[in-house]
């Protein structure tokens, strides 16, 4: 891809990533990104969640907790917030050996790890490292952007690199409890990347399955196709908690809802385009029709991006 066309894949996405307020808050500048210490709740026997907090461009960061080793999952945006991080990673483990995973190459989710120690292995697939190279720099320049404060925050930062990649599967025993990484193809990003928690069935679904908030397709590559089969795949690990990468933990029905959305958004694309509607008409239709219909969500300025990755479909 050239530069013209990753500036503007950049461009499609923060359309419908960090600049998403809530609806009431759409004048109001949001608030700085930062993760909220003191807040982290256990979920299951080895998984504790530091929440969002509502806040956006703040993930929700997983802790996972073995007798030999520790996992955690994304890291916040830049410095700080992967030092609130390990601040709030010393209240539950001792263990030296540490492992990072990342759902996805986005800044909130990946730079914090700049603050880790050296001796912490981040784990990704592949397709998540193609994401760092190819969109990175601009990901990475969008965010600076946003304001001084974001820039500030991110200052000194940058894509940790990987110490270990795999290509779709990677299974780890922390001790007493076995991790599951799956890479699920190109749906929110071309990296996506579930992690499951075996015994405690506590699965990390990344922006493939959220609490509230509408699914953004931000890659060139998205596929609505690959999402709902990734779907299927994340419903037949039967997770009893799911926590998405924002918007905090909920259980399997996040996993149901973000299906019945896709569907809905998959069929009534097909059918208006059949009537002869264009794409833009159908991404406005679209967007009301799903607002008036879940009232309680989160970005259905995201609704038309969806669209696009089904209109595509013949
Ligand atoms: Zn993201």
């Amino acid at each position: 891809m050239n530069a013209t066309l990753r500036t503007a894949a950049a461009v499609i996405a923060a359309s419908v990533l960090g600049m998403v307020s809530m609806p009431s808050q759409a004048q109001a500048p949001q608030p700085l990104p930062l993760i909220k210490e003191g807040a982290t709740v256990k979920v299951s026997e080895h998984v504790w969640v530091i929440p969002d907090g509502g806040v956006p461009v703040v993930p929700d960061v997983g802790i996972i907790v073995g007798s030999r080793a520790t996992m955690i999952i994304d890291t916040g945006l830049g410095i700080r917030n992967g030092e609130a991080v390990l601040r709030e990673l010393a209240k539950v483990s001792t263990n030296k050996d540490v492992y990072v995973a990342t759902t996805h190459f986005h800044a909130e989710h990946t730079t914090g790890g700049v603050a880790f120690p050296p001796n912490f292995k981040f784990v990704r697939p592949i397709a998540q490292q193609k994401d760092v190279q190819e969109f990175g720099s601009s990901f990475f320049a969008m965010f600076e952007k946003r304001s001084p404060e974001f820039a500030e925050l991110m200052k000194g930062s940058t894509y940790p690199s990987a110490d270990i990649m795999f290509e779709r599967d990677y299974s780890v025993d922390l001790g007493g409890v076995r991790v599951q990484l799956t890479w699920l193809g190109p749906t929110h990003t071309r990296g996506d990347t579930a992690i499951f928690v075996e015994g405690d069935r506590v699965l990390f679904s990344g922006d493939l399955a959220m609490k509230q908030l509408f699914p953004a397709f931000a890659s060139p590559y998205s596929d609505g196709v690959v999402w709902l089969a990734s779907l299927d795949t994340l419903a037949a690990m039967q997770p009893k908690v799911v926590v998405g990468s924002h918007g905090g933990i909920g259980d399997a029905s996040l996993i149901s809802s973000y299906r019945d959305i896709l569907k809905t958004v998959q069929a009534r694309t097909r059918e208006l385009k059949a009537q002869g509607k264009s794409e833009e008409e159908i991404g406005k239709l679209l967007t009301d029709e799903m607002a008036a219909k879940y009232p309680d969500w989160v970005a259905p300025i995201r609704i038309p991006g969806a669209v696009t990755a089904f209109y595509k479909l013949p």
